[in-house]
This record gives structure tokens, C-alpha cells and sequence, in this order.
């Protein structure tokens, strides 16, 4: 495979998920150094780490928690020395009715938000300061056709989220272009992972692919590929997109 990443390092929040370990094993691939961060399946994550030859790091940090974003920045650094890429692609997706009491949904707000959204913006700020300081980088946050065209009405947060996101990435590329510093969203629709399973299990599998004219949901590995391009040092003008990977089912 063409070693356009050699040398790289970057960080993926989320790794060992259904997206997160395609995106480090193409990484690996493409000549990277993937930073592998997880939550809380050590071994899934030793287990990736072997997959790509051991050629990259390990760092466990809980995003929900206040510091754990900036903890796993400093942890980065201290570990690669330079950082070259930020992948934001740890993600939840909660259910909650509107009929859900106050404090039940006040939480699932903060958590949606905390973990989809600040732990993104807080890893962006670090990194910015650190791309700054070292001659660039790149971030890309992986987003949702649900922060484009709205959601359902159980997983507003999740949407909101999401939108949040897109617009993040645009601000940091109409901002940091100058530094050397690129921010790219991708937005999939349904993506075979844990997270389309959990739906499926509850609403059905013609609810997640019925509006999709592509007729199936998309592979990580089709993530995972366009991550791997995006961070392609030859790609020096994509910046502020966000691209769509929703097989036609919803066309701007
Ligand atoms: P997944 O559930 O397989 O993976 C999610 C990852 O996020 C896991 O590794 C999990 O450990 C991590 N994570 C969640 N909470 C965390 C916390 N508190 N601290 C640390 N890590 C935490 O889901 P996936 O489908 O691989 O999703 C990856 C990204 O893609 C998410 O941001 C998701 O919103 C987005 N996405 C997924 C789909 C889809 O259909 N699967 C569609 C559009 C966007």
C-alpha cells in the first residue's frame, strides 16, 4: 500500500469502536504511527496494537470526565514527542424521549455533549497549540448526517452534537489555515458498527437503511479510507469540507 502517512503520528479517540479500529489499522497501513486511545477495553486495544505490529501507542482516558480530554493530549505528546494529526471519532448515541424527566434528561444531555463535543473541542484546543508550535497539522472529527439534516426525536442531543462539530471544523480551518493547520469533518450516515447494531436491535433494519439509495449502510473501512486521505500531507487545500459519506441519502 502507497505510504503517504510514513511517519505520522495521530491520534484517534474512540479506537477500538467499529470506526476507530478501521481507521487506525488504515492508518498503520498507510505508514502512520496510530496513537491508540480507549476507554475502557484494555484489551481490545493491546489487541489493535499487536494487529498493526505494535507500531504506535497506547492511552487510556475516560472522555466524560472534566480533564480526561486534556490528560490524553498531555499523555500524547509525552509519548509520540510530535503529534502530527487529531482524529476526534469517540462518539455516543443516547436515546432519550422528550417525555424523559428533568434530570434524566438534563444528564443525557451533558454526557452527549461532553464526550461528542467538548472532549473534541478541548483535544482540538491542545493540538492547535501544539500544531502551532511545530509546524502544523491536522484534525478531523467524524460527524454525522445527523448534524445535517436534523435527527430523530429520541437522539436530539446526538444531532446537535454533531451540527456542533461541523460547524468546530470550519471555524479551525477559516482560522489556523495560516499556522499550517487543516480541520476536516466527515459525516456518514449509518456506518456497520456496534453503535448501527444497538439501532437495528430496537427500530429495525429498514429503519437504518430504507432511505438510503446505496440500499446497505457503509463499511468502516470506507471511514477509515477517507480519514487516511484526508491527512495525506499532499492534501495541503482540503480544509473547512465536510464530507459526506451517506451512500445518496442526503444530497446538499
Ligand atoms: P462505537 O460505539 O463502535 O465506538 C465508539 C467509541 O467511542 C468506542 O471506542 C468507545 O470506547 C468510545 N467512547 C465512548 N464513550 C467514551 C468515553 N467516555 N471515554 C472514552 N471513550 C469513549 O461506534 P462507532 O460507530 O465506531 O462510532 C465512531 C464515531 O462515528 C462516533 O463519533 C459516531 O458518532 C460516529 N458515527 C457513527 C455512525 C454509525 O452508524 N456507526 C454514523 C455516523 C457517525
Amino acid at each position: 500500500m502507497n505510504k503517504s502517512l510514513k511517519g505520522l503520528a495521530v491520534l484517534v479517540t474512540g479506537a477500538t469502536g467499529g470506526i476507530g479500529t478501521a481507521i487506525v489499522k488504515r492508518l498503520a497501513a498507510e505508514g502512520a504511527r496510530p496513537i491508540i486511545h480507549f476507554g475502557r477495553d484494555k484489551v481490545g486495544a493491546e489487541s489493535l496494537l499487536a494487529s498493526i505490529d505494535g507500531n504506535g501507542w497506547l492511552i487510556q482516558a475516560d472522555l466524560s470526565a472534566a480533564d480526561g480530554p486534556f490528560a490524553l493530549w498531555r499523555k500524547a505528546v509525552a509519548a509520540a514527542g510530535r503529534v502530527h494529526g487529531l482524529v476526534n471519532n469517540a462518539g455516543i448515541r443516547t436515546e432519550i424521549s422528550v417525555q424523559a424527566s428533568e434530570v434524566d434528561w438534563k444528564a443525557a444531555w451533558q454526557k452527549e455533549f461532553q464526550i461528542n463535543f467538548f472532549a473534541a473541542a478541548d483535544l482540538s484546543k491542545e493540538a492547535i497549540g501544539h500544531f502551532k508550535a511545530n509546524g502544523g497539522g491536522r484534525i478531523v472529527n467524524i460527524a454525522s448526517r445527523a448534524g445535517q439534516r436534523g435527527y430523530a426525536s429520541d437522539t436530539l442531543p446526538y444531532g446537535a452534537t454533531k451540527a456542533a462539530l461541523i460547524n468546530l471544523s470550519k471555524s479551525i480551518a477559516r482560522s489556523f489555515g495560516a499556522d499550517g493547520i487543516t480541520a476536516v469533518a466527515i459525516a456518514p450516515g449509518w456506518v456497520r458498527t456496534d453503535m448501527a447494531e444497538d439501532f437495528i436491535a430496537i427500530h429495525g433494519k429498514a429503519a437504518a437503511v430504507s432511505d438510503i439509495p446505496t440500499g446497505e449502510m457503509a463499511e468502516p473501512s470506507e471511514i477509515a479510507e477517507l480519514v487516511a486521505f484526508v491527512l495525506r500531507p499532499t492534501q495541503v487545500s482540503l480544509n473547512g469540507a465536510t464530507l459526506d459519506v451517506n451512500g445518496g441519502s442526503y444530497i446538499r
